[in-house]
């Protein structure tokens, strides 16, 4: 793909911007091939940089060291490049619509403004809403920024909750930023009860793809986290991460030799204990969506860590059918030095599968300004898993 000239807004030809980022995912979704993760799958192997996403199929997931070897430069202006700055607050003043500059990048207003322009003739919003009203923009990847950055293709994932179908498919034929198009309902998606009690729910995808990653730094590492927007919460590095500082405080003092991260969402905390040199990790989630891009996510990372090959038992259709577990079944592990394992299930059964060694737990639960649950929950675990434990 490399080379191919494509047409951008104005009609005008441009080079893509990062011939290394991911190529066009136009016409994703119709091509089985490459949806489901070959298993057993060795860190040395070739195939480690061309991982097929689990969405669109295509390769729009990048080891650790690639997108990390990206990030200074790829939302920097080139000298050509100039933009506009809206208020978000009030309607856009006039409906112009800027190109993306030679280089290929545009000022992130501008391509908000390009996609408000849009979403006016499409007749889902109207000429007094403000410019805020265009969506909720996750950039991809996501991570702490001095100033707003300029987007090259394929970098921006759109939430909305008044988005329609036809309006997502414009987008993507018509802004080349835009990477994935999400229609989101009045929830958290996944699971948001410690009793896993309800059914979650997931937003919509409704054109492209919105797999995206954030960056977060420790103090040592930096670590890439992908994850199916869709189908778990937003979050956004901000550059400094209280949990992520516990953690690292917390895996130097008490040196552990297993660490287990109960509530791992998309695997970051876990992950950074991998990361930080602990011999034995293991994560766990309920939701399918969570235990899944945790491991994932190890394999993103797996670079900078000990381990041969990271062996995924599942793929994503599979663990789709099974949404929330209760009983812990392992869904992956590694092999190698270093030892990481991802279960999903209901943290309070864990420690039927635990090992009697585990010395340092995280419980990263969401009802956290209930003092009452959380000395609960810490207590239980101390007593049916043992080590030390704390609550980011
Ligand atoms: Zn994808
Ligand atoms: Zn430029």
């Amino acid at each position: 793909m490399t080379g191919e000239r494509q047409q951008n807004v104005a009609g005008k030809a441009h080079d893509r911007p990062f011939a290394d980022l991911p190529a066009g995912i136009r016409g994703m979704g119709q091509n089985g091939e490459g949806r489901g993760i070959p298993a057993g799958f060795s860190m040395t192997d070739r195939s480690y940089s061309r991982m097929k996403c689990p969405v669109c199929g295509e390769d729009c997931i990048k080891n650790a060291s690639e997108i990390l070897a990206l990030r200074h430069e790829i939302f920097k202006p080139c000298p050509d490049c100039s933009g506009r700055t809206f208020d978000k607050q009030v309607p856009l003043p006039d409906i112009s619509i800027a190109p993306p500059c030679s280089c290929g990048k545009r000022f992130i207003d501008e391509v908000f403004a390009h996609v408000y322009a849009i979403r006016i003739e499409e007749g889902d919003l109207n000429r007094q809403d403000p410019l805020r009203a265009a969506g909720i923009p996750l950039i991809h990847p996501g991570f702490a920024m001095a100033s707003a950055p300029y987007l090259p293709e394929k970098s921006l994932v759109l939430l909305s909750h008044t988005i329609t179908r036809q309006t997502a498919d414009r987008l993507m034929a018509e802004v080349p930023e835009m990477r994935g198009v999400v229609k989101c309902g009045d929830f958290v998606p996944g699971i948001e009860d410690i009793d896993l009690d309800g059914i979650p729910e997931v937003h919509t995808l409704l054109a492209g793809c919105d797999v995206r990653a954030n960056i977060f730094t420790a103090q040592t590492e930096p670590i890439v986290v992908y994850k199916q927007q869709s189908t778990m919460h937003i979050e956004f590095p901000r550059g400094y991460d209280p949990k992520i500082i516990a953690v690292g405080a917390n895996v130097r003092k008490f040196e552990p030799r297993t660490f287990v991260d109960a509530l791992c969402g998309a695997g970051t905390l876990g992950i950074l204990g991998a990361l930080l040199g602990v011999p034995h990790v293991i994560l766990n989630d309920a939701w399918y969506a969570a235990a899944f891009w945790a491991a994932y996510n190890v394999r993103v990372n797996g670079e900078q860590m000990k381990v041969d090959s990271v062996d995924l038992k599942y793929d994503y259709e599979e663990m789709k059918q099974r949404p929330v577990e209760r009983e812990p079944r392992l869904i992956a592990e590694t092999t190698g030095e270093q030892s990481i394992e991802v279960y999903q299930g209901d943290f309070r059964q864990l420690h039927t599968v635990l090992p009697a060694d585990v010395d340092l737990s995280v419980i990263d639960i969401f009802e956290k300004r209930d003092r009452e649950l959380t000395r609960r929950v810490a207590d239980e675990w101390r007593s049916r898993v043992g080590g030390e434990v704390f609550i980011p």
